[in-house]
């Protein structure tokens, strides 16, 4: 597969017509790369193709060199779509991942149409924010529990009310039928076709145009059922090898899911290059009490974010559950080759005044938010200096050059933090300490070593200032 954007130039018009939107062919090769564009957004390209049967093969060529290696699958329509799969590596390292974990949590339609509500709007509010951003849930899972195609279409439409990607969970067709009937549009994922009724699910497949699941615990049935379906004409499946939630079980789950994705991969088989689903659920099948099944169900959603689970169906609403498992997904799912950052500049906390004291710290994402809250919740006044460090911490910018004496001082200037404040002090962080001098010589200021973590500025404080 393609890697370098001189490989992909080739295959382009070489015009640099600037009609996608970018100056030349060699940077939207950059971008297919990044899966910001695709071929087919190169207009002169798509308008030969159609006349040139010779470069209708080139783009063809080009498409298939350039699609990640595992499928990806859409999951929901218009902005609230969500894309699982379509990931090119086995590591994170190697490149990037591209498509984050999503996740479903469920409702189930033997509920009164109050806690449905209660459930749908738990998932659509909750918010968590995270170095800079919120981190969101994905979608609603609505099982079948009364096997009643009635009852289970109404509670579907209910549900697609609060327009949030959708996964349609019954093993029994008629009710998969009737739920479809009503939000097919919606484009949601049906779970799932199995040994025993696959044939019907593949009609419904084919006749609503929607993704599906196939599911089976042994692997040679599964890849066979995703191959019946691809050769059949559904493109869009995801496999599910079956959660088992403990011990032995548990165990089997996690050899299935990593065999399936370096078959796909590092054995190049297009035949279970699909997304992968898990179903950290399976924890409230244990004999256990409420908290020790939301534990498990934690545990698993974890294990298989970090290996390969695209898309998966979980139940527990608790904050307690889910932060863990949405703060690991971020951090699995960030870019590594571009560490998180924000803006270098002034930042003033609290309405400071020119007595209030100057901070200085990096532009790591992680490391400016953690600042910031610890500054603004304990209620401190203070100027903030934000240095571009390329988005990496205090101790390693300080080791690697990135936090420099010089730096502060163009920082000083470049902010005109000395018309802004009475007084001459910087409070560096502690893990800074060594540039102490350094940044007294080049600056003129007096520098002062404040702690070495944030969360105690405020107590260092009440010591140290005013100086
Ligand atoms: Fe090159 Fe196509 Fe972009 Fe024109 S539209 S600059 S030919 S990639």
């Amino acid at each position: 597969k393609v890697k370098s954007p001189l490989e992909i130039y080739r295959y382009l018009p070489q015009t640099n017509c600037g009609e996608c939107g970018y100056d030349t062919c060699m940077s939207f090769a950059a971008q297919i790369i990044e899966r910001t564009v695709k071929p087919t957004d190169c207009p002169p390209l798509v308008k030969e193709a159609e006349k040139n049967p010779k470069v209708k093969k080139k783009l063809e060529e080009l498409i298939e060199i350039t699609s990640p290696e595992v499928k990806e699958v859409i999951i929901g329509k218009g902005d609230k779509a969500v894309k699982i799969g379509g990931e090119d590596v086995l590591h994170r390292h190697e490149l990037t991942f591209f498509n984050p974990t999503a996740l479903f949590y469920d409702v189930w339609d033997t509920l009164d149409d109050k806690e449905i509500d209660e459930r749908c709007s738990k998932v659509v509010e909750y918010r968590k924010f995270y170095v800079g951003e919120f981190l969101t849930l994905d979608g609603i899972a609505v099982r079948c529990t009364s096997n009643d195609p009635k009852r289970f279409r109404e509670v579907v439409k209910r549900v697609a009310g609060y327009g949030k990607p959708m996964i349609l969970v019954s093993l029994n067709p008629e009710c998969m039928r009737a739920a479809l009937e009503e939000v097919a549009e919606e484009r949601p994922l049906i779970y799932a076709a199995t040994e025993d009724n696959w044939r019907e699910f593949l009609e419904l497949a084919l006749e609503f145009k929607v993704p599906v699941v196939v599911r089976s615990k042994d692997l040679n049935k599964l890849k066979s059922l995703a191959v019946t379906f691809k050769e059949a004409g559904v493109e869009d499946i995801v496999l599910d090898p079956v959660t088992e939630p403990v011990g032995e079980g548990l165990k089997g789950t996690f050899e299935r899911v990593i065999q399936l994705r370096r078959t796909a991969i590092l054995g190049e088989d297009k035949d279970v290059a699909y997304p992968i689903m898990i179903t950290p659920i399976a924890a409230w099948a244990l004999e256990a009490d409420e908290v020790s099944k939301a534990y498990w169900e934690t545990v698993i959603a974890s294990i298989f974010i970090v290996k390969y689970g695209d898309v998966m169906i979980l139940h527990c609403l608790e904050p307690y559950a889910i932060m863990p498992i949405v703060t690991l997904r971020y951090n699995i799912y960030t870019d590594p080759r571009t560490p998180v950052q924000v803006e270098p500049g002034l930042r003033e906390i609290n309405n400071p005044s020119p007595d209030d004291p100057v901070f200085i710290t990096t532009n790591f994402a992680l490391t400016y938010y953690t600042v910031e809250s610890d500054l603004t919740s304990g209620n401190i006044k203070g100027w903030l200096l934000v240095l571009d460090t390329e988005g990496l911490g205090v101790e390693v910018s300080v080791a690697g050059g990135q936090f420099t004496a010089a730096k502060v001082k163009d920082l000083i200037k470049e902010t005109k933090i000395e018309e802004k404040v009475n007084h001459r002090y910087l409070i560096i962080p502690g893990l800074a300490a060594r540039l102490q001098g350094a940044i007294e010589d080049e600056t003129g200021w007096k520098v002062l070593v404040g702690p070495m973590d944030s969360g105690r500025i405020k107590g260092w404080l009440e010591q140290h200032w005013p100086p």
